[in-house]
């Protein structure tokens, strides 16, 4: 079973991009998937599960105390992925980053990671800002990383922080960096910039995925790219993401750059005509 973690910048697409690759790792290659949303917004899962606004395990904790079943707070959706969401503490309240490790610790009791699973994958809020979010790389849960990136500047401004903390965490546990992910905003030569960027850092760009209304499309149907419109070019983009992550080979402790080299990369690289 490998576990995976999606990082990124908040907005840059972790969501859509999890539910899409793993809509292609189920439905196409086969897999068996479990998704633990890690965003108190609890939105991780909404397009495999057709909009269905499921019940958070905190929120299932809250209510009903600690004697619940794993049918409670697991739906299955779409490619019969099975679905979590593991919610926020009361706003205002409590620790974010310690829900997760809390839910996680939940569905480990409730023999959630005991079944035939190829993959569980965890789309964790925001950037690794605090100690709290960095949780599923800190415990040891999720060992392989991907951060999704586009070649606007904030976005890799926290694709190297993120590269900062799993460099923190990689030498005392397992955790490693699988590579970049393109979320492309298409902003000039975005792919030789990510490329660069991910090579500078001792990683890859391991997919670059085009920019398209028709993912929105999707969205507002409830769905994934895959389920909405299986023969477009998207989704054979997201399936080629799903093969490229199920074939990786390339797991690194990443090398994070300083603010200045950042920005020196992003002059030699991100612009058309300087
Ligand atoms: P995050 O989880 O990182 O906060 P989301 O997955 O919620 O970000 O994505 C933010 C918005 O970007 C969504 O409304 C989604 O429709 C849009 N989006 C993501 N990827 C693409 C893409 N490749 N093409 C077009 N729109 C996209
Ligand atoms: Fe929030 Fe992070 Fe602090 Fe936890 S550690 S309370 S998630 S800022
Ligand atoms: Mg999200």
């Amino acid at each position: 079973m490998r576990q995976v973690a999606i990082y990124g910048k908040g907005g840059i697409g972790k969501s859509t991009t999890t539910q899409n690759l793993t809509g292609a790792l189920a439905s196409v290659l086969k897999k068996k998937i479990m998704i633990v949303g890690c965003d108190p917004k609890a939105d991780s899962t909404r397009l495999l599960l057709d909009g269905l606004c499921q019940k958070t395990v905190l929120d299932t904790l809250r209510d009903e105390g600690e004697d619940i079943e794993l049918d409670d707070i697991m739906k299955p959706g779409f490619g019969d992925i099975d679905c979590v969401e593991s919610g926020g503490p009361e706003p205002g309240v409590g620790c974010a980053g310690r829900g997760i490790i809390t839910s996680i610790n939940m569905l480990e009791s409730l023999g959630a990671y005991e079944r035939d699973l190829d993959y569980v994958f965890y789309d964790v809020l925001g950037d690794v800002v605090c100690g709290g979010f960095a949780m599923p790389i800190r415990e040891g849960k999720a060992q392989e990383i991907y951060i999704v990136a586009s070649g606007e500047l904030m976005a890799l401004y926290a694709a190297n922080n993120i590269a900062k903390g799993i460099q923190k965490y990689a030498d005392s546990g397992g955790v490693r960096l699988g590579g970049i992910i393109c979320n492309s905003r298409k902003v000039d030569k975005e792919l030789e910039l990510l490329t660069a960027f991910a090579e500078e850092i001792g990683s890859q760009l391991i997919h670059f995925v085009p920019r398209d209304n028709i993912v929105q499309h999707a969205e507002i149907n409830k769905k994934t790219v895959i389920d909405f419109n299986p023969e477009c070019n998207q989704a054979q983009e997201y399936i080629a993401l799903a093969t490229a992550i199920d074939n990786n080979k390339m797991f690194v402790i990443p090398k994070p750059m300083h603010t200045d080299r950042l920005e020196e990369l992003m002059m030699e690289h991100g612009f058309m005509n300087l």
